[in-house]
């Protein structure tokens, strides 16, 4: 028994706030995983009453969490106030325990970025004049599967930036952790890492258990980011070498546990990091994001014969930007629907859906709240749900598809 949303609230149901209604009448999400837990919750007080109420809150979880024969690694309550601004932070278990230090603003503390680049290659020790820290392990050589705990990794790759790659990779992820499956979203776009931001994780401190960084845990799905390892107003400047080992330490030296999909998103473009990933991990396929425009299907197919060219399987394309509905229902094709589809059939690989512009899905994006692209009641929302939940169960099917190819799931036919 793991830790779940629902075994999580019911705790919180038994503790009474400051308020007189109960911690789970004061929840605003919660997610959990594994022995992982983090709340969020509106409730008025000091920063010492919020303090104890953290206290309380993970008492409960934790008496919760031994009787069901499991435990609490870490667990995150974070206070908002009414107009959802973050006022207060408290972490409890083992985990947090045993954290990073914070990206250095005093000048002491050594950034978590000397650690990761510490075996980035000979460029890194050239450049960064920082004094390695001991908490990340060496990156083990050789291993022929780096992450055997991983059924499925999906990279989520684009011909350029800015088509929405990130925000499929992330509503991915989201959309198969929430069909049941166990998710990993490695933000492997080194060189500008939307996750921090599109999850919110600006308040949450990076965390090193016995040599290995673990990921956090938000929005149903376990996730790491460069974006957490270094300092966020710095530009971050890879050379080759750097890219591949910052890229490679990022996925081996995260605690992944075990997890149905890893998805990656990669940076855009057909560079080095790609080329790392497709060397070192058994990927089961990618998807490749393209807008509706002609141009943007130029660079889609490039980024979709790179995957070929490094024998990664293409399980589909997904236009994003694909139409606008407005708030009359009419539908606007702004750049040109069906564009990629058609780069699809060209490719002969599958179309996994269409995403359409919507403002909720950018503002989402922002305040780092992905789930709420799912529970969407007005008419564009409703529309989003359906065509995200369309793309998740195609690219479910298509992992199946190229499971059978390998081999590893053979269909049965039944004769009655
Ligand atoms: P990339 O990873 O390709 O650079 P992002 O996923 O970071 O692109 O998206 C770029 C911007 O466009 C973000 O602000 C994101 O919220 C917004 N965006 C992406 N897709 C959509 C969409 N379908 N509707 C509205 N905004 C979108």
């Amino acid at each position: 028994m793991s830790l779940s949303k629902q075994n999580v609230t019911e705790a919180l149901r038994g503790v009474q706030g400051a308020t007189g209604k109960d911690l789970a009448g004061h929840l605003l999400w919660v997610s959990a995983c594994d022995t992982y837990a983090s709340v969020k919750l509106q409730h008025p007080g000091t920063k010492a009453d919020l303090a104890k109420v953290a206290a309380l809150a993970f008492g409960a979880v934790e008496r919760m969490a031994t009787a069901q024969g499991t435990k609490v690694d870490s667990f995150i309550a974070e206070f908002v106030d009414d107009a959802g601004t973050l006022v207060h932070t408290e972490k409890f278990g083992g985990l947090n325990a045993a954290r990073l230090a914070k990206p250095d603003t005093a000048g002491t503390a050594v950034p978590p970025k000397a650690a990761l680049l510490q075996s980035a290659g000979p460029e890194s020790r050239r450049t960064e004049g920082h004094t390695p820290i001991g908490g990340l392990k060496p990156t083990p050589q050789g291993a022929a599967d780096p992450l055997p705990g991983v059924k499925h990794i999906i990279a989520v790759g684009a011909g350029k930036g800015g088509v929405g790659k990130s925000t499929v990779a992330l509503n991915l992820a989201v959309g198969l952790a929430k069909r049941g499956h166990a998710v990993g979203l490695l933000d492997g776009d080194i060189y500008g890492p939307s996750m921090p931001t599109m999850l919110g994780l600006e308040n949450l401190e990076t965390v090193v258990h016995e040599g290995l960084l673990q990921p956090f845990v938000v929005a149903g799905i376990k996730c790491m980011t460069i974006g957490k390892l270094v300092a966020p107003d710095k530009p971050l400047i890879w050379r080759g070498p750097m890219a591949h080992g910052a890229f490679k330490q990022l996925t081996e030296q995260t605690r992944w546990g075990e997890l149905d999909y890893l998805v990656i998103d990669l940076p855009p473009g057909t560079g080095d990091v790609s080329l790392t990933m497709a060397q070192m991990l058994k990927v089961t396929g990618a998807v490749v994001v393209c807008t509706p425009q002609k141009v943007a299907q130029d660079d889609a197919w490039r980024a979709a014969k790179m995957f070929q060219q490094l024998g990664v399987t293409v399980l589909g394309v997904v236009e994003n930007m694909s139409y606008f509905v407005g708030d009359d229902g009419k539908v606007y094709d702004i750049f040109g629907r069906g564009g990629a589809e058609h780069m699809a059939q060209r490719l002969g690989v599958p179309f996994l859906g269409a995403v359409p512009i919507t403002m909720s899905l950018r503002a989402n994006s922002d305040k780092g709240d992905p789930t709420a692209n799912y529970t969407g009641t007005d008419r564009a929302g409703l529309e989003l749900k359906q065509k995200l939940e369309e793309m998740v169960r195609n690219l479910e099917g298509q992992v199946a598809l190229a499971g059978m190819k390998l081999g590893e799931e053979r269909p049965t036919l039944r004769v009655s």
